[in-house]
């Protein structure tokens, strides 16, 4: 049965979170916003009405006045006209990146947070923001699975979200190994396991390293960080940044479906052990940013699990959820197979997370959110300031990498969670949606005899895919996606009937590239694999009430031109 067919109220009902490509709720939103300008003047006005104006009718009138004002307005319609140039993001025709509608009670929630304006540092500077942002961060927990206990922040995206859990990672490391230091344990029993002593200092880095020295007799050239080689470059960021160098991150090999293989997870941290090397913190990936594929985060935990076991000794467990994370509002829905349910069940097992709003959250710009299981990770590294009156464990502000931080975010998504739902219900339908969208397009391109081919994840809504027509090798796939992508990306600021986005598939992705050649008879004759890449994020590219259906367009675009090449 074809999904898209039947439109149960509840499925209509979910178009009631956006404004539609035509801004077809703009009457709503209208009158909402208006409501929120209404209420924030009449705010002003009743705080201190015993002070009286400060602006009077007569200057408001007075010739300079009139043309500051209207040299405002001017540029404010400049402003307008430069913006009708942008991106058109908003369309069911943009499938390129990982961005496309935000929602509107993530808009609305933005609004009236940005109108207010708290810096959510500290509770002097911000009344509201700074519970609202709790409350946003308790919700997300409830949908990952982590206790009520679990804490959080919101940053301005994943890329500071993972730099949280990596200086954290760092300092437990640190920390467990300097309360160690006075006992008889071997190298990997002090970084490992953790002392009864109280956690709750930061010690010094170099003060550690003359330790190791000293006791151990060894040189230290750094902790590392085991990463899948389908990570975020903003681990490589945080490596050079936070001092540990690139060279300290270790790859763990992917299997055929892209994800990380676990024997070789296993094998790295051997090695690790082996070689008395300390491992600051094992990542693993909900939804990877090439192609939004799941890491099988049960069999991850397993492992680290097999060595609390065994020697007593625990690893930080990240997952870089920035992009998958609200897939867990399906982890109970019986919607994934067993293998992506598993991994979904399994996050709550780990010790931090990064899920990024701003990405399948649909809030606007700039909304990630680190969230850490155990409140003594959290708090495990502080900074604070003279000047601003910090409440001891209340104010998030001394823990946080960056310094003013706005509520918006944490508003847009307190307003999602109210309004959407961050269950199989809400957020579950939306995106249950953008799941069937990727499928609809794959098989229509199988139909249609689209002489594509699709590489084998564990998928979400995420594709890509090469171009086989006639191929016989690898190289001439290369050739002919390359010739597909130069016609349909470009960096020229002009309308396009869709919008696409490409990878290239490296030696990191040796065993997927493999299993490509294999299933489509391609003799492999190069090491890389160029894809086209398509994110099904867009609410709307399947409504029947349209007169384009998306899908059907695309795919006879995408034929279109490959005929031609
Ligand atoms: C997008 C993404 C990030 C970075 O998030 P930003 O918000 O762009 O900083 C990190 N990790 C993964 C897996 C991502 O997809």
């Amino acid at each position: 049965m074809n999904p898209f067919d039947i439109c149960k109220p509840e499925e209509t009902s979910l178009k009631s979170f956006f404004l539609g490509p035509q801004s077809e709720n703009k009457h709503f939103i209208q009158n909402e916003i208006l409501k929120i300008l209404n209420h924030c003047w009449q705010w002003r006005r009743t705080t201190y009405p015993e002070d009286g104006v400060s602006i009077t009718h007569e200057e408001q009138l007075e010739p300079l006045f009139v043309d500051k004002i209207h040299s405002t307005k001017q540029h404010v319609d400049e402003l307008l006209e430069l913006f009708s140039q942008e991106l058109p993001k908003f369309s069911p025709r943009y499938m390129g990146h990982m961005f496309s509608e935000i929602s509107m009670p993530a808009l609305l929630g933005h609004l009236v947070a940005l109108l207010h304006n708290p810096n959510n540092v500290s509770r002097e500077s911000s009344w509201v923001g700074v519970d609202l942002e709790l409350e946003a961060v308790k919700e997300l927990c409830k949908m990952i699975g982590y206790p009520e206990s679990s804490i959080g922040h919101f940053t301005s995206g994943g890329t500071i979200a993972n730099f949280e859990a990596f200086i954290r990672a760092k300092n437990k490391w640190l920390q467990i190994l300097y309360s160690n230091k006075d006992n008889d344990l071997s190298f990997n029993d002090a970084c490992y396991i953790q002392g009864s002593s109280s956690l709750n200092f930061s010690p010094s880095e170099i003060e550690v390293y003359k330790h190791i020295k000293q006791k151990y007799k060894k040189e230290y050239d750094g902790a590392k960080l085991i990463v899948p080689s389908s990570k975020h470059y903003s681990w490589s960021k945080a490596a050079s940044i936070f001092g540990i160098g690139e060279s300290n991150l270790i790859s763990v090999e992917l299997n055929k479906f892209g994800q990380l293989c676990v024997k070789d997870l296993q094998k790295q941290i051997d090695r690790c052990l082996e070689n008395q090397t300390p491992i600051l913190a094992i990542v693993s990936v909900l939804g990877t940013t090439e192609l939004g594929s799941i890491d099988p985060i049960d069999e991850i935990q397993s492992v680290i699990n097999g060595y609390k076991k065994n020697y007593n000794y625990t690893f930080w467990h990240h997952i870089d959820a920035a992009y998958g994370g609200f897939f867990a509002s399906l982890k109970d829905a019986g919607f994934f197979n067993i293998s992506k349910t598993r991994a979904l069940q399994a996050i709550q097992h780990s010790t931090s997370i990064t899920i990024d709003p701003h990405k399948l959250g649909y809030v606007p710009y700039a909304s990630g959110t680190f969230l850490c299981k155990e409140k003594e990770d959290y708090f495990n590294h502080e900074i604070s300031a003279p000047y601003v009156d910090f409440q001891q464990k209340k104010d998030l502000g001394p823990y946080t990498l960056e310094g003013s931080r706005p509520a918006t975010g944490a508003a847009s998504m307190f307003m999602t969670a109210k309004c959407i739902g961050l269950n199989e219900n809400g957020y579950g339908q939306i995106l249950k949606r953008t799941v069937h969208v990727k499928n609809e397009f794959e098989n229509q391109c199988r139909e249609k005899h689209t002489p594509l081919a699709f590489v084998k994840t564990i998928d979400t809504n995420i594709t890509g895919f090469a171009v086989i027509k006639n191929c016989k090798k690898l190289s001439e796939v290369n050739h002919m996606t390359s010739l597909l992508q130069s016609h349909c990306l470009s960096y020229e600021k002009h309308k396009k009937p869709y919008y696409f986005s490409k990878t290239k598939l490296g030696k990191n992705y040796k065993n997927l590239i493999e299993n490509f050649c294999l299933q489509n008879k391609l003799d492999q004759d190069e090491e890389h694999l160029n894809l086209m890449r398509m994110t099904f994020m867009n609410p709307f590219s399947i409504s029947k009430n349209s007169k384009t259906n998306h899908i059907n367009g695309v795919v006879d675009y995408l034929a279109s031109i490959i005929q031609t090449l």
